[in-house]
């Protein structure tokens, strides 16, 4: 353990000599604690280089003061190689770069911290990939999947890191740099280096010979195979001895990698998939080994129980079942996907077929469903990839916990290999779930165990069984995710004492004060020791009464079964809030850049701090009084969440359902307690209390406008409140909503025998709706009213109802509980008549949906939600409804044609719950109207964030990510934002006026 005043020397020495930056507070080095394994080490400091000669310095200053140095990339490690107490050194903000390409010799170098997405996407234009595709291709990055000697699910076509790194430069442990690549043309260290380790590999040949493991999949120890190759394919193509492949899979023991040259292969310009149906796993095991033979570029497992689990996933389901021959029988055991790619479509044609014939011949006829089309193959490879995500987002504190989940098997042993471990992990009381790369013998299998009870005693026993079976069968132990911490104490076991110290004597070559990544690979810890861990038996979390009820989440799982407790069981002290949190697992994938929302902070800033495993980090540290007294109310908190803008983003994407937005509310209701509110803080809850004060009182909307026309009174407001000069406030309406007569009905009134219930419906009047923009409103009504409903927008003798979405937003749950029972004390007599609520703001409608269903309120919240709907999607479901013949309202929706060009952006709430797509259905009934989705992410406004001085940069800078670029390539298009906040951001951003979809729908009313 290091001193605090070494740490300190260590990181004034590297600020003051580089342009890296330190952290050595305690909650940045507790989000940089832990990988995707089970493991937990807090580290010295860390480092965040932003070039090459940052991390000459971090090195050198660490080596004088004796600290030792961990490189990490995405962190997403499964075995806890990215952990330990040193200087962590984070490639993945700055040092990412790829650095050249030459498309001929297919040849890319890149800088360690490039994620393989980012790597491929730049690649394509060449019609070039680097094929070693991880399911973390999101987030992993080159330095780490080289550290890891990573596979891709196309490793039987391709290999794995090892068959594709050609060169890597790096810098030794005593800060030199050299250039491992070929060793016929190594100079220097790199020779010395690559010839100390020739003459070990040429002593132990015997032993190598004996003990290596003759699989693809091998990952642990060092790579002493390269003099004399053990792998079932050739490391080079033409037997050369290319020493960077000694670096490969070293996890960062032996060398900091600087560069990285990577052998890339064409992209596949066809591909085909099978998918085969088994009702019995033993046979889907069985028959990979025959499948194999017709020469397929993956075969891949999804288990039953990953299946189900997928079903019953709103995002996953329709993919899933179009992967099931019968989605109405039983669900199958198993699915072997198979694939083949190529250039010639008609061959990979002919290799389906032959997989279907094959699949009769051995007794399935009719067990495979035949895509082939590519974007249906693209959304099941996409549900696969998200196979243990799926699995991990089991409540509970019984977990999924990965330590022998990539063992590799000759195919031919598969079936009887699964079926042992199967009855190993019966008798130990638990089971399971078994997906992924059958193709090569490496099924991912995760035992459920809780290691804040037994689960480190039945981890240790389980190993050594399955140890057995592995030699049993000739296979490898760790034949994907390396060795880490779990895997550490079994690679004397696997190679044997004489080949273990060689390891040890490489290990010392290259890194005599063993400064680099220490008890990896040579001199582990024991796999179980407890300190070592996230969650361990003596694992505590301090009480708290939470403001939401988060007892869904308060539960405990049947390891056997994966029957979950009822809610409320699970003996959280935080009322199920600390295990809600415990959900995120660190994989890694809120830190990816795809089509989807989440994370926009993380987008912007590629800080750990700004992403939601960061957050969910800093908050499960801070419920188990981890951060050295900071407790949940506290700064530390308060800045990890502070550019969480609430989007939503990760409750659809994270895989284990984390909800940031949730949490950041239940954190600033404690926070907000202790601290107290600012005027802002004030203003902006309380804006639905104030507003009919504003509105009523004559000239003073006008007067309060003036802030956007005198730019004194917006610097004013800045300076004392803290909104931001830079931004127009949305302004007063002359006329709110509730002043035009039209549309005011009370509940009784609105028994007219000619409509049936069905015909009438609530609109939802929102406060920024209702007093700012009151025109959308009106257009939402006429179009209903246009199609025969009869609509009634809710009005109060003072003031308006509001369904507390300001407060929520502030933390102010008790008040916004207020609203929400005086809103559902409404809207609950329509609901139970069976008559719907729709709203417009989606924030403000999906509320009634999400945070009303956590906050107490009973059966009503229950029966509203089920009511209430968004605009377009209740014009969706509305129109689908068939008429009865006589109805006179028949085609109830009709408008005028357009040729305009629309573009969309869906409001995150929007896109959380999936109903972004209802959008672009309603403006597809506009005859010729051909709406697109923008590609984009959060707008950055995010209700009052990119108003608030501190945060109008970074919310600009998210609407920059994509939106605005779009908007601004189509300057003729209507430009479509349900969201208030959305509008005024693109009004701010790209001067254009975006319409809420019901002002284009009325526009278009025949
Ligand atoms: C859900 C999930 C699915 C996964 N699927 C796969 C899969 O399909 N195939 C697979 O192989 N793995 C898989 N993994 C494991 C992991 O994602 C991969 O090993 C990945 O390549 C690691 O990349 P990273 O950037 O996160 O590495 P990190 O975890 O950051 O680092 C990995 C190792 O490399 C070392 N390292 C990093 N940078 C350098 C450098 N510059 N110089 C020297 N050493 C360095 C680190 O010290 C560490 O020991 C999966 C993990 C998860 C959570
Ligand atoms: S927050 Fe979700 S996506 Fe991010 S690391 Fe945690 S579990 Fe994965
Ligand atoms: S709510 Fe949005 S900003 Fe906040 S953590 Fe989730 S994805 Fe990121």
């Amino acid at each position: 353990m290091n001193k605090p005043s070494e740490t300190h020397l260590l990181a004034e020495r590297i600020k003051k000599n580089s342009a890296a930056q330190m952290f050595t507070d305690i909650a940045s080095r507790g989000r940089y604690a832990t990988d995707a394994s089970i493991y937990q080490t807090i580290p010295v400091a860390v480092c965040v280089p932003t070039c090459a000669d940052d991390v000459t310095v971090a090195l050198q200053v660490a080596k004088e003061l004796e600290i030792p140095i961990l490189p990490r990339g995405g962190g997403t490690s499964q075995c806890g190689q990215t952990t330990g107490a040193a200087l962590v050194i984070d490639n993945s903000k700055h040092f990412r770069k790829l650095l050249h390409v030459d498309p001929v010799e297919k040849i890319a170098i890149v800088e360690p911290g490039m994620v393989l997405d980012h790597l491929n996407a730049g690649l394509k234009q060449h019609q070039l990939w680097f094929p070693v595709d991880v399911s973390t291709a999101g987030q992993a990055t080159i330095g780490g999947m080289a550290g890891n000697n990573s596979c891709g699910s196309r490793s039987i076509a391709y290999g794995n890191m090892v068959h594709n790194v050609a060169g890597i430069d790096a810098w030794l442990a005593n800060g030199q740099l050299a250039s491992f690549g070929l060793m016929e043309n190594a100079q220097g260290e790199a020779l010395r280096l690559g010839q100390f380790v020739e003459q070990l590999a040429r002593k132990h040949q015997s032993d190598i010979q004996t003990h290596w493991p003759k699989v693809l999949r091998r990952v642990a120890g060092y790579n002493l195979d390269i003099f004399h190759n053990q792998n079932e394919k050739p490391y080079t193509s033409d037997d050369k001895v290319n020493l960077a492949h000694l670096l490969v899979g070293s996890e960062g023991s032996l060398a900091y990698f600087k560069s990285l040259t990577l052998n890339l292969s064409p992209l596949p310009q066809h591909k085909t998939l099978g998918v085969v149906n088994f009702a019995s796993f033993h046979k889907a095991m069985d028959s990979a080994q025959h499948i194999a033979h017709l020469g397929p570029s993956a075969i891949e497992l999804v288990d039953r129980t990953m299946l189900d689990l997928g079903r019953q996933n709103p995002e996953f389901k329709s993919t899933i079942e179009t992967a099931l021959c019968d989605k109405n029988a039983p669900t199958p055991e198993a699915i072997l996907l198979v694939e083949f790619s190529g250039e010639n479509h008609q061959e990979l044609l002919t290799k389906l077929k032959d997989l279907v014939t094959l699949m009769a011949d051995l007794g399935l006829a009719g067990s495979v469903v035949e895509m082939t089309q590519a974007q249906m193959q693209k959304n099941l490879w996409e549900v696969r990839k998200a196979g243990l995500n799926i699995m991990m987002s089991l409540k509970g504190d019984g977990k999924p916990v990965s330590f022998i989940e990539d063992c590799a098997v000759p195919l031919e042993h598969l079936a009887e290999y699964t079926s042992a471990l199967t009855d190993v992990f019966h008798k130990h009381g638990t089971r399971g779930t078994w997906y992924a790369h059958a193709s090569v013998g490496t099924l991912h299998v995760r035992p459920i165990l809780d290691m804040r009870k037994d689960g480190a005693h039945k981890m240790r026993e389980i190993a050594q069984e399955a140890a057995q079976l592995v030699r049993k069968y000739k296979g490898a132990y760790s034949g994907e995710h390396g060795d880490g911490i779990s895997r550490g104490e079994w690679i004397k076991w696997q190679f044997g004492e004489n080949i273990n110290q060689a390891f040890s004597q490489i290990k010392h070559a290259f890194d005599p004060d063993c400064l680099l990544n220490p008890g990896k690979i040579v001199n582990p810890p024991k796999m179980d020791e407890h300190h070592l861990m996230r969650f361990h038996p003596k694992y505590e979390v301090s009480p708290l009464k939470t403001a939401f009820d988060w007892s869904a989440w308060n539960v405990q799982n049947n390891p056997m079964t994966e029957e979950i407790s009822a809610p409320g069981t699970g003996l959280d002290p935080a009322n199920g809030f600390a295990k809600a949190v415990d959900m995120c697992n660190n994989n890694g994938h809120c830190r990816k850049f795809d089509a989807g929302t989440m994370c926009p902070s993380y987008r912007v800033t590629r800080d750990e701090q700004h992403v939601t495993r960061g957050r969910a980090n800093t908050l499960r540290l801070a419920l188990s009084n981890q951060l050295e007294g900071n407790h949940l109310a506290s700064e530390v908190v308060k800045e990890a969440l502070d550019l969480c803008v609430g989007c939503k983003g990760c409750k659809r994407e994270c895989p284990t359902g984390v909800d940031m937005a949730k949490m950041k509310i239940e954190f600033l209701s404690h926070y907000k307690k202790e601290h107290g509110l600012s005027l802002r803080d004030r203003l902006i809850a309380y804006l639905p209390r104030y507003a009919p004060i504003i509105a009523k009182t004559p000239g003073l909307a006008k007067l309060v406008n003036l802030r956007n026309q005198i730019p004194l009174i917006a610097k004013c407001m800045e300076w004392l409140i803290g909104v931001s000069a830079k931004r127009t406030l949305p302004q007063w309406s002359s006329q709110t909503i509730w002043d035009q007569p039209n549309y005011q009905f009370g509940y009784d009134d609105y028994i007219v025998e000619s409509l049936p219930a069905q015909r009438m419906v609530v609109l939802l009047a929102d406060t920024f709706n209702g007093y700012f923009e009151p025109d959308n409103l009106s257009a939402a009504a006429d179009v209903l009213k246009a199609a025969g409903y009869w609509v009634y927008i809710p009005r109060k003798e003072k003031g308006q109802y509001c369904c507390g979405r300001t407060f929520l937003s502030s933390g102010l749950v008790d008040e916004a509980k207020i609203h929400a029972k005086e809103l559902l004390d409404l809207l609950s007599s329509y609901a139970k008549a069976d008559i719907d609520i729709v709203g417009l703001e989606p924030s403000c409608i999906l509320s009634l949906r999400d945070e009303y269903l956590m906050m107490g309120l009973g059966e009503q919240a229950e029966l509203v939600a089920k009511h209430s709907f968004t605009f377009e999607e209740f014009i969706i479901k509305e129109a689908a409804k068939v008429e009865p013949p006589k109805s006179p309202h028949v085609n109830k929706f009709q408008f005028k044609a357009t040729d305009q060009e629309i573009l969309v952006h869906g409001h995150c709430h929007q896109k959380a719950f999936e109903v972004a797509s209802p959008v672009i259905e309603v403006l597809k009934m506009i005859p010729g109207a051909n709406p697109k989705m923008i590609e984009s992410s959060c707008c950055g406004m995010a209700g009052s964030f990119g108003y608030e001085v501190e945060h109008e940069k970074i919310s600009m800078e998210m609407a920059e990510l994509t939106l605005l670029p779009s908007i601004r390539k189509a300057p003729d298009a209507i430009i479509v934002a349900d969201g208030t906040s959305c509008r005024h951001q693109i009004d701010d951003g790209a001067s254009r006026k975006a319409l809420h979809v019901a002002k284009v729908l009325q526009m278009q009313l025949k």
